[in-house]
């Protein structure tokens, strides 16, 4: 691993001050969480920073504010600390539940939310340092090589996926991302947050130079609102997803009111399947209407030559975790 320096700042501001001045000075900066992916990325020449920007010291970055209109979630919260804390289980399951499910109890120990929403891609290539389109270059290997767990939808020209357990319930519950820079605060809804390849190829947010998410805003709970997070694993190992899926339904007893669904596992980004959701707005969710949500939430699905078999299994996840949150009391 390179020598670097590291840096404290006593704020978000001074953070993204050092960012630009390194960058302006001709040198790398990197933004660490929990540092729990940074480290490794770091010690294998993904990333080679002269400075390293440690957010954890910053006060008060890591609580669950409630305030009108919801919820504010700091970005240094650990996914531990998010998956356990009274508000967000009781209000948020899908995001508790997916917080949990991700990696290890070590990893979601010192892994902060920001931290999982920003990881980089984990396709086998970009890990193993070939010059592809996430680390610059100008080609995807995974095309007509390894593509078992890649993407489905929305491919082109890199076809990862989004590594993010905590995307998909962010973005099914419409929270807002609170992004500082140079210039003060912006406020991304989580759906815009995450940018396909088509649009940048070589990022997976909106994330600018000098750039750090701040904080995350969740919308009131509504009467009526139910959600879940599922996974489906390919060993028992907690790793990432090989597809997900994240629902927040508002039930007038056993009528869906509206949905919100987004899977996770299939595209370069949270992937929302609106036709599918409109057909329960306002329907008793019976088996079979389960699994017309599940057929429509697949359709248009492009798999590359390894992982036709994400299809059916996505239809199967769409199914069954909607008849079952539909007949939760
Ligand atoms: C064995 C293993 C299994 C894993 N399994 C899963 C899984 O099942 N599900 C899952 O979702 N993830 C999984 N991960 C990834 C893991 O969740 C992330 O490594 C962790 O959440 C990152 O959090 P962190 O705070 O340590 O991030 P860091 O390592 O500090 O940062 C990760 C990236 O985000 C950037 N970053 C961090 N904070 C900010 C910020 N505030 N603003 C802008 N950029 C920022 C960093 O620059 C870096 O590029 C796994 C990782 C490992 C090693
Ligand atoms: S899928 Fe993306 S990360 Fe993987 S080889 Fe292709 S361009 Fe690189």
């Amino acid at each position: 691993m390179k020598a670097f320096t590291n840096a404290n700042p006593r704020d978000l501001p001074q953070a993204v001050k050092l960012a630009h001045e390194a960058r302006v000075a001709g040198h790398t900066a990197a933004i660490a969480g929990g540092g729990s992916d940074l480290l490794g990325m770091a010690k294998d020449h993904l990333v080679d920073p002269d400075v390293l920007i440690h957010l954890r010291g910053i006060k008060g970055l890591d609580r669950v504010t409630e305030q009108a209109g919801g919820a504010r979630i700091g970005g240094q919260i650990t996914l531990d600390a998010l998956s356990t804390h009274p508000l967000v289980r009781s209000r948020y399951a899908v995001l508790a539940e997916a917080a949990e499910s991700v990696a290890t109890p070590q990893i979601r120990n010192v892994g902060t939310l920001a931290g999982n929403v920003c990881q980089r891609p984990w396709c086998w290539y970009f890990r193993n340092g070939f010059p592809c389109y996430k680390a610059g270059g100008n080609q995807c290997f995974s095309v007509t090589g390894e593509n078992q767990f890649h993407a489905i939808f929305g491919g082109g020209p890199s076809f990862i996926v989004h590594p993010s357990d905590t995307a998909p319930a962010l973005v099914a519950l419409d929270a807002k991302f609170r992004i500082v820079g140079l210039s003060g605060e912006r406020v991304v809804p989580a759906a815009d947050f995450f940018v396909l390849p088509k649009q940048n190829a070589a990022r997976e947010n909106a994330l600018a130079d000098d750039e750090v998410l701040a904080s995350i805003e969740i919308p009131t709970s509504s009467a009526g609102m139910r959600s879940t997070y599922h996974k489906i694993l390919d060993r028992e190992a907690w790793t990432h997803a090989v597809v997900s899926a994240a629902f927040v339904l508002v039930m007038d007893k056993d009528v869906c009111r509206s949905a919100r669904i987004v899977l996770g596992g299939v595209a370069p980004i949270p992937w929302r399947v609106p036709e599918a959701e409109r057909l329960l707005a306002g329907q008793r969710v019976t088996p079979e209407l389960a699994a017309q949500v599940g057929e429509t939430a697949l359709a248009g699905a492009t798999p590359l030559r390894k992982n036709a078999y994400k299809v059916p299994l996505t239809k199967a996840v769409v199914r069954r975790t909607l008849v079952e949150l539909a007949a939760r009391a």
